[in-house]
């Protein structure tokens, strides 16, 4: 099966981290070894998404020659581990994406599934993952502004020699005037799962837990587990 996912979109701001964290632990939580890394070089913050203290070694240290990644990442739960970012600018400047690749053939190597939270935008650290990963599941909120970029993104895997999963859409509402299934259609990519607007996804990251942890039968929670066994089979 496919092993490591890029968790990627156009728009900053739209739930790939929500989404990178909570596909990861429900997988942990289905009995599957998971790693969940942080490629937001610039802008991480998976950390925080799961109380890890961002002042130890990071992928930062890792893609600066300066650390292996074994020593970058951190027992979260059973079965599953985070590889955080650092954020620092100074040692951001210090990084260079291209040790990106071996970093993450080491953890295919280790874990059943490893998912990589992917930078908006277009920069090189962004390209860079959809084309290691075997898979890009792209994330979106209907909103027109964030469809229209996710095409980017589309284009930029391909470009990179990546391959789509599918889509994924976040803070959606039952009531939206929008088809969800149109929006992938014209995308031209599966729509994998949709994440209904709920304010647990806030909260939780305020706790630092998981969402599928922090409230598991809320709307979100149920839907991240239905999402998790969409891509993967797993049960
Ligand atoms: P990204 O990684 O794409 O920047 P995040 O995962 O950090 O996006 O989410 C952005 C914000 O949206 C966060 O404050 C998060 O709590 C909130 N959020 C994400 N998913 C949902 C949801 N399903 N319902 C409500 N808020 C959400
Ligand atoms: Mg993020």
């Amino acid at each position: 099966h496919e092993t490591v996912y890029a968790i990627a979109s156009g728009k900053g701001g739209v739930g790939k981290t929500t989404t990178t964290v909570n596909l990861g632990t429900a997988l942990a939580e289905a009995g599957e070894r998971v790693a969940i890394v942080d490629t937001d070089l610039g802008m991480a913050n998976l950390a925080g998404f799961v109380s890890l203290t961002p002042d130890s070694t990071t992928l930062h240290d890792v893609l600066a020659g300066d650390a292996s990644i074994d020593d970058a990442t951190y027992r979260l739960a059973d079965n599953i581990v985070a590889v955080p970012s650092g954020t620092n600018l100074d040692e951001y400047a210090e990084t260079s994406p291209e040790g990106l690749r071996d970093a993450v053939e080491e953890l295919r190597s280790q874990f059943d599934y490893v998912f990589l939270d992917v930078g908006a935008g277009i920069s090189h650290e962004t390209v860079l993952p959809l084309g290691l990963a075997d898979a890009v599941i792209l994330v979106s909120t209907p909103e027109p502004a964030a469809v229209h970029d996710t095409k980017k993104t589309i284009e930029l895997t391909d470009r990179s020699g990546g391959s789509v999963a599918g889509l994924v859409l976040t803070r959606t509402h039952p009531d939206g005037d929008i088809s969800h299934d149109d929006i992938a259609d014209r995308l031209e990519v599966p729509l994998l799962g949709t994440i209904p607007e709920d304010p647990a996804a806030r909260d939780s990251v305020y706790a630092g837990t998981p969402l599928v942890v922090f409230e598991p039968e809320g709307p979100a929670a149920i839907a991240y587990r239905r999402l998790a066994t969409t891509v993967t089979g797993v049960e």
